[in-house]
């Protein structure tokens, strides 16, 4: 098997953006896929690695997207490729639930013993994030025999019936979808940046009025769990406010609810730790994990101690696919790359080398509200001006589409469209990261 050269890690424009084989490809896809499969930046990649895409017109573009947080490790990662190789050949399916084999083992060790807490866990292995939030949920019903499940403003949980419940947005997400899963209660989230009185009396008020609001319309005995990103992923990087976290598992744990920390998108040194609950030194009963955990394979994983993830009957927990073993071949790969590489030392660079310039940006245009996020995870919430939150979604769009035109792959994010997120490769190099940073620079100024 020939292994193609290394990309070189280079950002180089040879047509338009998106070239003319893209668009091509895209007219196909108009009439091939789904529209309710949208498509950010329709260039059409051919190779990826490093920090690069590149596109079938033989563009170079830096990678500031990671396909949402997922090639932590890089795209096409050598350790992950030679795993997937081996597994490959040696067998690709026997479902885990009717013939077992060791990589899923493997992985559920991982996750046992890179979670946060030290007792007795026990994992299990799906597909996507949406799955493991589903099965999160059904674990902690029947640990607790209790139905209600908490969520927060801003949520993001995933796209099937119990995660659309979960998630806060109704536009693209929920929007006709309806109806919902019952049993789902909503309280506001601890976003320092918009709390009404101010950013330093938002822990206390979130905390009371989390604590006031599930007792007054759940009722803690009715309250399974508690569902909460560590930092809020399609939210808009929302960091809670200091100790809300903390706080909330604390009182979880008071009153025999089940805290799960979904760190699917946070997760896997994105954040500079292995996982974003660690900053508190929170250890949640159960945590979801998914996208960063294989590299670009499908598999997410639930964690959790080993008297909750026990309870539930045998065949309650499972799937035809989940854990597959080439997926699991790429989460070891994965794995071992982080901890070879030093990942989470390299997602704290990312922001050393990061922040400063967004702060820059910050100071130099009243239309950067706020500057937020951890490690790898960063972002800015961008508004009409200082003193004037209102959303600027189109600001944050037009920066979006300069940088795309340039060759840097942008996402956007927020409740309200107007947050730009900044998720790297941890595999990308110190000058791609600059000079993407140079074109954001240089988006502001062609946008105001
Ligand atoms: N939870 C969080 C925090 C996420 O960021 C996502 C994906 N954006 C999901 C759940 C759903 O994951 P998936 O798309 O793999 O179903």
């Amino acid at each position: 098997m020939t292994t193609p050269d290394p990309i070189e890690q280079r950002r180089i424009l040879k047509t338009a953006i998106p070239g003319p084989r893209s668009a091509e490809l895209h007219r196909r896809k108009l009439s091939a896929v789904s529209a309710g499969v949208g498509v950010g930046l329709p260039v059409y990649v051919e190779r990826a690695g490093g920090g690069v895409l590149v596109d079938v017109d033989g563009n170079q573009l830096i990678d500031f997207g990671s396909g949402i947080a997922v090639t932590t490790v890089g795209n096409a990662a050598p350790r992950v490729v030679e795993r997937v190789r081996a597994q490959v050949a040696d067998f690709t399916h026997t479902c885990f639930m009717v013939t077992p084999y060791e990589e899923y083992l493997a992985v559920c060790e991982a996750l046992n013993e890179l979670t946060p807490g030290s007792g007795e866990k026990r994992s299990a292995l799906f597909n996507s994030g949406a799955e493991a939030v589903e099965n999160a949920v059904k674990v902690a019903r029947s640990f607790t025999g209790r139905q209600a499940v908490v969520a927060f403003d801003h949520a993001y949980h995933g796209r099937t019936n119990l995660t659309m419940a979960l998630t806060a947005k109704n536009m693209p997400y929920k929007h006709r979808f309806g109806p919902f899963a019952s049993e789902i209660y909503r309280v506001p989230m601890a976003y320092p940046f918009r709390w009404p009185t101010g950013p330093q009396n938002c822990s206390d008020e979130a905390f009371e009025q989390f604590v006031s609001l599930v007792h007054a319309q759940v009722g803690e005995e009715n309250t399974a769990a508690v569902l909460l990103e560590p930092i809020q992923g399609e939210g808009g990087f929302i960091v809670p406010a200091p100790g809300f976290v903390r706080r909330v598992a604390d009182w979880c744990t008071q009153h025999g609810i089940l805290f799960i920390a979904d760190e699917i998108q946070t997760g896997f040194c994105r954040t500079g730790d292995w996982f974003a609950c660690e900053f508190e030194d929170v250890v949640p009963d159960l945590i979801t994990t998914a996208k960063g955990i294989a590299g670009g394979l499908p598999l997410s994983g639930l964690t959790g101690r080993a008297e909750v993830m026990d309870v539930v009957q045998s065949g309650g927990l499972g799937g035809t696919y989940g854990g597959n073993p080439v997926a699991c071949a790429a989460a070891l790969g994965s794995i071992e790359t982080m901890k070879a590489d030093n990942l989470n030392a390299r997602a704290k660079a990312i922001e050393a080398l990061v922040l400063p310039r967004l702060q820059q940006l910050a100071a130099k245009y009243s239309q950067v509200g706020d500057v937020r996020g951890r490690g790898a995870m960063l972002a800015l919430e961008l508004v009409a001006d200082a003193g004037d939150l209102t959303p600027n979604s189109v600001l944050t769009g037009r920066v979006n589409a300069f940088c795309h035109a340039q060759g840097l792959v942008t996402l956007t994010a927020g409740t309200y469209g107007n947050v730009l997120r900044l998720l790297p490769p941890l595999s990308i190099s110190d000058e791609l990261l600059a000079e993407g940073l140079d074109i954001l620079e240089q988006a502001f100024a062609a946008s105001i």
